[in-house]
């Protein structure tokens, strides 16, 4: 698991203040990178509730050197441009833990439609969720959103089907916006006018006591959405956070209600995990809270898996590469195993489909693409191939196979985590990197005999005329 830096955080007590009594008065650094002092349009302390707390630029640690240029620039534009601009999310709380934020996003109150103006290279995305997406160069997008609030139960369409739309497109304060959010150390704000850090929720002193925190009723938030769930797990893992009882109650409550959320969100958060090296942690305590069964379409696996998800997560971690097709594979090379024993000496045919009808319904699903399920198939019969030793037909198309160095990392893995024999990964490693093939007799088992079809004489034209 992930470590992270102890939170360099004032005490809470002495930096509290609401915006009733801070003078919220910032410098602004223009275009030509002069600095002009000027007065907050972001916090309206009059309309600010008093449990609002901010701490001036003086009293927390974020820099703006830590911040991406280029994040710094749209929010500059848009504060120049009247319009509130904040960083907000993962990158705050990350900042504040002394953590590298994997991406920064900004909120404000300009309308997509407004962003659009501001930036030539900006483009909207999101059928339901408007956002702005600003492009840099080829590979850098910083995601612009605008702060939504939840509506009044009597503001909905009448037509049930409206309401996705119409809930997720409800334009609303900053504050709105942070009780929307799941979390109240992923609601935290920075604003760019004044450089505060603007806490609605109570985050900052949950982020001081290491505890995560859902934002308002935890049973009524997973209801509402049910990946939140999941993502109260991996945020406690990642961060090193305590989840309190009511949540983790509310998890075992409300598990079966994750079966309603859309598979391919729960895919890209399932990967999440493993990017974060805390997957085989979050899935066996997933497990314990009566989601994991649920959450991946009927399957559970078992003690060993877990034990070998753990190592497969360190690999990730090592080579910087999460591969779906490998944790789709060791997900299933228990039963895998139990279906195709190596003992038994099966073709390598009824290996092949056995190994289809395992991933199948896992793949349906979570619709997914055809070519990852080969993917994971060709590893699983590679770990057969592997596991039955050296000598038998195929080997040497086998070796010459790009995918097979693939398999074979995950073989060691699954020799490492099930105690099996390391000599055995070093001699096929040995025939990977020779090239040849081993020059060892075939190993078979004993008292079998192998019998080979006698093989089909060609037949002639005249013969094929004949018949
Ligand atoms: P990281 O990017 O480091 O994984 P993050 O907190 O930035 O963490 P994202 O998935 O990028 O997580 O989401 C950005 C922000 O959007 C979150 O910090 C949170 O405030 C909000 N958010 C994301 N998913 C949800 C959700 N399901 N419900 C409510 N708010 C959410
Ligand atoms: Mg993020």
């Amino acid at each position: 698991m992930t470590t992270c830096n102890a939170a360099k955080l004032p005490s809470q007590w002495e930096i509290c203040y609401t915006v009733e009594t801070l003078p919220v008065v910032g410098l602004l650094m223009d275009g030509k990178g002069h600095w002009s002092s000027m007065v907050s349009s972001a916090v309206n302390a009059s309309a600010a509730p008093a449990d609002t707390t901010i701490l001036p630029r003086s009293a927390h640690s974020i820099s703006r050197s830590q911040i991406d240029e280029n994040t710094l620039k749209v929010l500059y534009r848009l504060h120049r441009n009247g319009y509130q601009a904040y960083l907000v999310g993962g990158s705050v709380r990350d900042l504040l833990l002394g953590r590298t934020p994997k991406d920064f996003d900004i909120g404000t109150d300009a309308t997509p439609q407004q962003v659009k103006k501001l930036f030539r290279n900006c483009f909207l995305v999101g059928r339901r969720f408007r956002l702005a997406h600003i492009r840099f160069g080829r590979d850098l997008v910083i995601e612009v959103a605008t702060f939504r609030r939840h509506p009044h139960p009597d503001e909905l369409p009448e037509d049930p089907d409206e309401h996705g739309t119409f809930l997720q497109n409800q334009f609303g304060t900053p504050r709105e916006d942070a009780f929307r959010r799941d979390f109240t150390i992923n609601a935290l704000f920075y604003n760019i006018a004044d450089f505060s850090i603007v806490d609605h929720v109570g985050g900052l002193q949950d982020l001081e006591n290491r505890r995560l925190r859902v934002i308002g009723d935890p049973g009524v938030r997973f209801a509402e959405d049910p990946v939140r769930m999941l993502r109260a797990l991996e945020f406690s893992a990642r961060l090193g956070f305590t989840l309190d009882t009511e949540t983790l109650e509310a998890i075992a409550e409300n598990a079966q209600v994750i079966t309603e959320a859309a598979p391919a969100r729960v895919r890209e958060e399932l990967l999440e995990l493993f990017r974060h090296g805390v997957g085989a942690e979050v899935l066996q305590q997933a497990q314990s809270l009566g989601l994991l069964q649920p959450l991946m379409g009927g399957y559970q696996p078992g003690e060993r898996i877990f034990k070998l998800l753990a190592s497969l997560n360190q690999h990730f971690c090592k080579t910087g590469n999460v591969d779906e097709a490998m944790i789709m594979a060791c997900l299933f090379i228990d039963r895998f195993w139990h279906k195709c024993p190596v003992h038994a000496s099966l073709p390598i045919n009824e290996v092949l489909l056995s190994a289809g009808h395992l991933l199948t319904p896992y793949c349906n699903h979570f619709r997914l693409a055809h070519g990852l399920r080969h993917q994971a198939r060709e590893m699983l019969i590679g770990c057969y191939r592997f596991a039955r030793g050296l000598g038998h037909r195929g080997q040497k198309r086998f070796l010459l196979n790009p995918e097979t160095p693939r398999a074979l990392e995950m073989f060691r893995l699954w020799n490492q985590a099930s105690g099996g024999d390391p000599a055995l990964v070093d001699i096929w490693q040995k025939a990977l990197h020779t090239g040849h093939e081993p020059t060892e007799k075939p190993v078979r088992p004993p008292g079998r005999r192998t019998h080979h079809r006698p093989r089909r004489r060609r037949r002639s034209k005249q013969e094929l005329g004949r018949s």
